[in-house]
Order: structure tokens, then sequence, then C-alpha cells
């Protein structure tokens, strides 16, 4: 048996937030990151419309970055006392990330963190509280899909979680919160979309409905990247929703090895941390002549569908590798680890290991090619000196 699940309810557009006057209940907690929401005034915005639905407000604040499994048990703790019957996450990915994992212990308080690592074996949710994501940032799309990103810091492990259960209830795009990001994270998680929306049509899991939802937002993020990076509020606009159909496909199709590289090097490194859409787009162009074994003619129609047709299959899955480096370029993202500052020494100590940590990552399944931990260590190796893959 199959299953492809999205949001009951997508609002989008001028005044999307007003459907939060609309709201049934009593009580409602908003999940909140840091200062942006608020300084912009989306927060009191957000505060007002459920005021005007008659509704008790309690917020949670300063969910950080690469949330921990401390703040989920401290917001799941306040909404044991708050009783909401909705959760509003509104933010970057990690806030809506935590409020999932909060949602899942505040209706089930017994639950251990261990038992949600398993993959769909989540209990039932919705006997507490319904589920409202307002993202600010064009990317992770988790507004859309049944994953969240927890991290136990005493561990050092980022553990992935996936459940349809935490699929939100209501999406609402409002065009206006994703005007305010800043260039680097409009290229980054631009990019990050893009991966999505390429790694789900690829994917071994893709299907007939994920397929046009992949197809479409490709299309999209070529066409409106560059001016929405520029910051055209227009061709912002349209990225909102880009990345949010690439998050319909890929909720439902799963994602591949870029996902997982991305993963497993985004903290690896002493020199800093790699942004994850920055990860994947140095990645990307180098999966794709990894990946064109087992998956050139769907790489080849998503060129197709983007204009780009060469003599064959093969010729025009290099010219999409090609305008993908060239988006790199226009972006300011490096071609290679290398310039993006990893030390040498550091990477050959540490990439055997991490190679073995990305085969093991949970996007590896449903890549297109079967990757052993030496393919990997190659590919790794072709990603840092921006050498050619061609094994
Ligand atoms: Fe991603």
């Amino acid at each position: 048996m199959l299953r492809f699940t999205l949001p009951r309810d997508l609002y989008y557009g001028e005044n999307a937030l007003d459907v939060l006057k609309t709201l049934k209940g009593d009580r409602a907690i908003v999940v909140v990151g840091g200062g942006s929401m608020k300084r912009f005034g989306f927060l009191d915005k957000i505060v007002s419309n459920l005021k005007e639905a008659g509704l008790r407000t309690e917020l949670f604040e300063n969910v950080e970055p690469d949330p921990s499994v401390e703040t989920v048990m401290k917001g799941a703790a306040a909404m044991r006392t708050f009783e909401p019957d909705w959760i509003v996450a509104v933010g970057g990915g990690s806030p809506i990330d935590a409020a999932k994992a909060m949602w899942v212990f505040y209706e089930y308080p017994e639950t251990e963190f261990e038992q949600l690592i398993k993959p769909f074996s989540f209990p039932q949710l919705r006997r507490k509280a319904k589920f409202i994501a307002i993202p600010s940032t064009s990317g992770t799309a988790t507004e859309v899909t049944a994953f969240s990103v927890i991290t136990d810091y005493a561990k050092g492990v980022k553990y992935p979680l996936a459940d349809y259960n935490i699929t939100p209830d209501i999406a609402v795009l409002a065009p206006e919160i994703a005007e305010t990001m800043p260039k680097t994270l409009t290229a980054h998680t631009g990019m990050d979309a893009l991966t999505h929306a390429i790694e789900a049509y690829v994917s071994r899991m893709h299907a007939p409905f994920t397929d046009p939802l992949a197809i479409r937002a490709v299309q999209m993020v070529f066409e409106y990247l560059p001016a929405s990076y520029e910051g055209d509020k227009a061709a912002r606009e349209q990225m909102h929703y880009a990345q949010c159909m690439a998050g319909m496909a890929f909720s439902n199709a799963l994602l591949g090895i870029v996902h997982s590289m991305a993963h497993k090097t985004g903290a690896a490194f002493s020199g800093g941390h790699i942004p994850h859409g920055c990860a994947n787009a140095i990645y990307l162009p180098y999966v794709i002549d990894f990946n064109k074994k087992n998956a050139e003619s769907r790489f080849a129609d998503i060129a197709r569908a983007v204009g780009l047709q060469g003599a064959s299959d093969a010729e025009s899955v290099d010219r999409l590798r090609e305008k993908i480096d060239a988006y790199n370029a226009i972006l300011g993202i490096p071609k290679t680890l290398k310039d993006f500052g990893i030390p040498e020494a550091e990477f050959k100590e540490k990439v055997a290991n991490i190679a073995v940590l990305a085969v093991g990552d949970a996007c590896t399944g449903a890549n297109p090619r079967r990757t052993s931990p030496e393919e990997m260590e190659k590919l790794l190796n072709c990603v840092y000196y921006g050498t050619r893959v061609d094994f």
C-alpha cells in the first residue's frame, strides 16, 4: 500500500494570515524562533488575528536553529500546562520542526524520544490539537512535509523524524513574510528547494502524484530564483510557492544522496557550519553525474522541461548540470568544498568516516543509484577538489 499525504488546507497570497481570524477553538500556542518575526511585526499580527478569532494565546519563543531535544521537551511541557487546541508554528525550518516534535510529546507525554526515531511509527495525533505552519523562508517546505529534524547535542546526532502524523493541518504561505529574507538565505534556501524537486523527481519512490509537483517546482525555481535573489517581490512570492510544491513532492517521494551528504557534512568540520542549502547546491551537479547511470532519462525529462534539449539524453543531462553550475555562480555559491574553505588536511582525515555516515543517512534509501561507502568517498573527493565524476 502506498500513500500520498498533504496538509488539508493551504492558504496563500495577499492577506493569507487572515485565516487565523477564522479558527475555531479556545487556546493557541505560537511557537517561534529568534527575533525576526517580532521585529518585522509578523508575530504581533499573528497574535492579534488569533485573538480576533476568540482564542487565548500563549507564546513559546526562542527556538534555536537546529532545535534540541531539550527545547522540544520544554515546549511540550508548556503545551501540557496551557492545553492549546491549535499549535501555530512560525519561522524558518527550526521552530516548525521543533513544534512538530513538541506536538507528539504534548499528546503522548509517556513517549520516549527514542521511540520516534523509527520512521512512520508515531502514535495517532490530533487528539488534543491541530497544527498550523507559517514558514518565513522559502526552502525547507516543512509546512507541508512529514519530517522534522531534532538534534541530540549530548550524543552529537541529528535525528530526522518522519511520519505523516506530523504533516501540518494547515500551511499558510504569506509572501510578505518571505520578502524579509536576507540575500544569502534566499540563495541557499532556493537551491535547497531545487534540490528537493530534482531529488524527488529521480527518487526510487517517485510517483504519478509527485512528478508534476517536482517538475513544475524545478521550472519555477529556474524562472524566479535569480530575480528573487535580487529582491524582486513578485519573484519572491513565486519562489515561496515553488519551494512548497517541491516539499509536497519530496514529502511523499523522499530525497537522495545530495541530502545524505549535506546532512553528514553540515557540522563535520571545525572551520564552521556549511548551511544546508549551500551544501546541497555544491553537491547537486556532482550527484547528477553520479546518478545518471541509473536515472539518465529522468534527468533528461527535467532538462527538457526547462528547455534544455541535447542531441541525446546524455547531452540533455550535461546541459542541466551546466545550468545548475551557472545558477550557483550567479548566487555566489562555491563550486567545491575546498573553495568553501574546508581545510584539506581536515577533509582528508574525516572523509572516510563521513562517507560511511552519509551512506547510512535516511535519505540514501530513495537514491536512484545504490551507493557504497567507497563510491561515496570518491564522490566526496570530487566535491572537494572539483573533479568530474566519471565512475
Ligand atoms: Fe533540504
